[in-house]
């Protein structure tokens, strides 16, 4: 079906490009429509550009990758005749700029690179990609001598379809203007975030989500000199363009605040002339690293958010607060109109550009030299991974010692370097980007912001941290080394456990109808060590399976997981392999609570745990659909943020742990269960509640008052009790993400296995004076037990953004441990 689809639009194409050869049409000619007077489905879209490209010899288009759900996703390059048959040398040269490759450089071309509607509601921009494209190859065609306009149409095809599959199902015909009809009210959970309901916009750095996946690849590849990300926001908001808002992180340049300030004084002139209204330096900072303004940013480029009043709720018109209208044609002519702006600041600055650009990359005079990174050779895998999407290199060192900064202890000293610890470099291209996501801590000049302010990667994956102003010598041991030894009919298979990738092994076991068991204690075998929670393969339980051996060592091996053989359940340290300290890990049924009672990124990031980490099916469930569903077939039920029962769910949910079933609360759906008397969890005093006072405080400074009282993402250390399953993998403490100014008591009666202790502070990050006086002594991670069965409370959510690798153990523990 698909493929006689896309052959339909070839022949389309092939036609209209016989008959028009020599004149490229607008896309409203190309549609059969206005453009503006409805939205255009992704592919269509993909149709125009396919079309131009097919029929101007300024114009390439690339495919990148695919959706989850099957869309396309591409790039268009736009420039003149020559520059594009010079392409590759174009390319070539830019990175030769940034130190990526070596040697002289040929072509002085500027690269402009505009990415649109990477929040899906936000469906103006696409639009505004069309007639952008149209007007750059014939209106600007001079402009494009000395530039490479590089246009990503649509960053999140699936969560615009699905905005605009809905907006063409409900809409009035005319369009109603009325902002109480249904077409400017969209339903949960809305276009905004992609298929696994991850926000795009948040995920460049961390690169949980195949679009941004596929994207930074070719990103990387090219390296602009400009990045524009289009956005809408709030339908009475005037139009933002750049300069940002402070706080701006430190590495930001001189260049990079000056030039975004003249591409914003170019917007401004034709924004006056045409008595647009506008603001800038507000609202939008740059410091959060993944951005898709600060993540070009700190890649040398000068990265931009443009904000378009609109969003999922103006449809293709809507009365504003000034009662007139603002039309889906209004929004594209704005979006148009900055696009274009900025190119044509590129074309009037591009040798100062490229100088600056190059300037960037001069990153000997860096102060810290190295970061290096200590821990569990599996950690430092998963950190290579993430560190190999970016193309930031690092390397392994000779066994010396070196002058650091310890992360832990905030303090210089001397360690001995092994050849395992890992080393990254700030002398390399991506250096700056480096110093950014290893830093300690973050400098914050302006504390008025409302993402998360830490995400030190030492501590989001479970590594000691260090920084060192010397140079480390290079070694090359070889970090990846999994050679499995296989012995047929071994007594048993031993595999440790302290990262996210064992509990993915473990899946793949239980889909095979292996039989697994956890140790509850240490124990020492043939000369090896292991720590509780190991899991230990025996063959006696395992005499189901024909072939046992063969399909270990193929779930081994395809995971890459290095699995040990023993010969003897007989151990040197700790219980015999028949003892009851090995627990049988029963496979789970797992439902999930999904819902306009729920956030949607909240479940959105279980689910996609689940599917695309854990590999391991999970129920979705519509909590309008809790009632008439036997939740008893179910080992797991996991509550996301945001679920707030009804009396009646309540009963529901306390009935079903009463019987055996396991709760999983997250965040906000602690609340379910506090201040309640039939469970043991207690908040200590909200301080955002707390108005016995009388508030004297000027009405201008309140809004930065009230940051007092918030923690909106930085960096704790916890103390873990690994005695407890939920806990085993870990060591005794734990640095946690704390996304919330709400505290919780310690149990008396329930089992703290993570909490944060007497004096706890932020190591890093941001936190109001009044919230960090209640993180003290309050609960991270506890278990009640109810009936047989029991909830796990997760005051931080190990799973925010997918990005704080070492917290997802501790959910694969919840699941899979209890
Ligand atoms: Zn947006």
């Amino acid at each position: 079906m698909k493929k006689a689809l896309f052959l339909l639009n070839f022949l389309i194409t092939a036609v209209i490009s016989f008959t028009n050869a020599q004149q490229i049409i607008s896309p409203s000619s190309f549609l059969g429509y206005e453009l503006g007077t409805q939205f255009t489905n992704h592919h269509k879209v993909v149709d125009y550009f396919s079309y131009i490209s097919a029929n101007s010899s300024n114009v390439i288009l690339e495919k990148y990758g695919i959706t989850n759900e099957n869309r396309p996703l591409f790039i268009s390059y736009i420039s003149s005749e020559e520059n594009i048959k010079n392409l590759e040398q174009i390319r070539q040269d830019n990175l030769k700029r940034t130190g990526i490759l070596k040697g002289n450089t040929a072509t002085k071309v500027g690269i402009v690179w505009l990415s649109y509607n990477v929040h899906g509601n936000e469906a103006s921009s696409t639009e505004a990609a069309m007639e952008t494209l149209y007007k750059l190859i014939t209106e600007n065609k001079d402009w494009l001598q000395n530039t490479v306009v590089i246009m990503d149409p649509c960053l999140n095809p699936d969560g615009r379809d699905r905005y605009v599959n809905w907006f063409q199902q409900v809409r009035n015909i005319p369009y109603t203007a009325n902002p109480d009809a249904l077409e400017h009210n969209e339903p949960w959970p809305g276009g905004r975030p992609n298929h696994y309901l991850f926000d795009l916009n948040r995920d460049w750095a961390w690169a949980t989500q195949i679009e941004t996946q596929q994207r930074i690849k070719i990103y990387n590849k090219w390296m602009p000199h400009i990045h524009v990300d289009f956005h809408e926001q709030f339908i009475n908001n005037p139009y933002y363009f750049a300069p940002a808002a402070e706080p701006f992180h430190e590495t930001i340049t001189d260049w990079q605040r000056e030039f975004q300030t003249e591409i914003g004084k170019n917007h401004a002139r034709h924004f006056d002339k045409n008595g647009w209204r506008y603001f800038t330096k507000e609202a939008f900072d740059l410091l959060y690293p993944s951005y898709g303004d600060t993540y070009p940013t700190f890649m040398g480029a000068i990265g931009m958010t443009y904000e378009q009043a609109g969003h999922g709720k103006a449809g293709l018109g809507i009365i504003t607060e000034n009662n007139s209208e603002l039309t889906l044609k209004d929004r594209i002519e704005h979006h148009t109109t900055t696009g274009l702006s900025t190119v044509e600041v590129a074309t009037k600055n591009t040798s100062k550009m490229i100088e600056e650009f190059q300037k960037y990359f001069d990153n000997p005079k860096l102060e810290v030299k190295n970061y290096v990174l200590k821990g569990d050779a599996s950690k430092i895998t998963s950190l290579t991974r993430l560190l190999d999407k970016h193309e930031i290199t690092y390397y392994t060192t000779k066994e010396s010692s070196a002058k650091v900064y310890d992360y832990n202890s905030k303090s210089n000293k001397t360690i001995q370097l092994t050849k395992i610890d890992l080393v990254i470099p700030t002398n390399q291209p991506k250096g700056k980007m480096v110093k950014v996501l290893f830093e300690p801590e973050t400098k914050i000049t302006d504390s008025l912001t409302y993402d998360i302010t830490a995400w030190s990667l030492p501590y989001a994956y479970g590594l000691q941290g260090f920084s060192t102003k010397n140079v480390l010598p290079v070694a090359t041991t070889n970090l990846e080394n999994q050679k499995n030894t296989f012995v047929e009919n071994a007594y048993a298979y031993i595999h440790k456990w302290n990262v996210v990738t064992d509990a993915a092994f473990l899946s793949e076991l239980l889909k095979n109808t292996i039989n697994v068991r956890f140790s509850n204690a240490d124990f020492s075998i043939e000369g090896t060590k292991y720590l509780k929670g190991s899991l230990v393969i025996l063959k006696n339980d395992n005499e189901h399976l024909a072939n046992f051996n063969d399909l270990i060592k193929n779930v081994s091996t395809n995971l890459n997981e290095k699995i040990v053989a023993v010969n003897s359940g007989f151990v040197s340290t700790g219980f015999d392999f028949g003892s009851s300290n090995y627990s049988l890990i029963k496979p789970k049924n797992i439902a999930l609570l999904t819902g306009e009672k729920v956030s949607p990124y909240s479940f959105g990031e279980i689910w996609h745990f689940f599917e695309t980490q854990l590999k391991y099916p999970v129920t979705v469930l519509n909590t309008s659909n809790m009632g008439r569903v036997n939740l008893n077939k179910y080992n797991v039920l996991i509550l996301p943020e945001g679920f707030n029962a009804d009396d009646k769910e309540l009963k529901t949910i306390t009935e079903y742990t009463k019987n055996g079933g396991t709760i999983i609360a997250i965040g906000t759906a602690l609340d379910n269960f506090s201040n309640k008397k039939d469970f043991l969890l207690k908040t200590k005093k909200d301080s955002l509640s707390d108005n016995k006072k009388p508030n004297l405080i000027p009405f201008k400074q309140q809004e930065r008052n009230y940051l007092n009282k918030i923690i909106t993402g930085s960096i704790f250390k916890s103390t873990i009790d690994n005695t407890h399953p939920l806990a085993f993998g870990y060591d005794t403490f734990y640095y946690s993400l704390k996304l919330s100014g709400t505290s919780y008591k310690l149990f008396n009666e329930g089992i703290n296995v993570g909490y944060f202790p007497e004096n706890a502070t932020n190591v890093s990050g941001f936190a109001g004076k009044e919230a960090l006086k209640s993180v003290s002594n309050s609960l991270l991670f506890g278990v009640e037990n109810k009936g047989k069965g029991q909830l796990i409370y997760m005051v931080d959510n190990p799973l925010f953004r997918s990005f704080w690798e070492n917290g997802k153990l501790f959910f694969a523990n919840a699941v899979f441990l209890n």
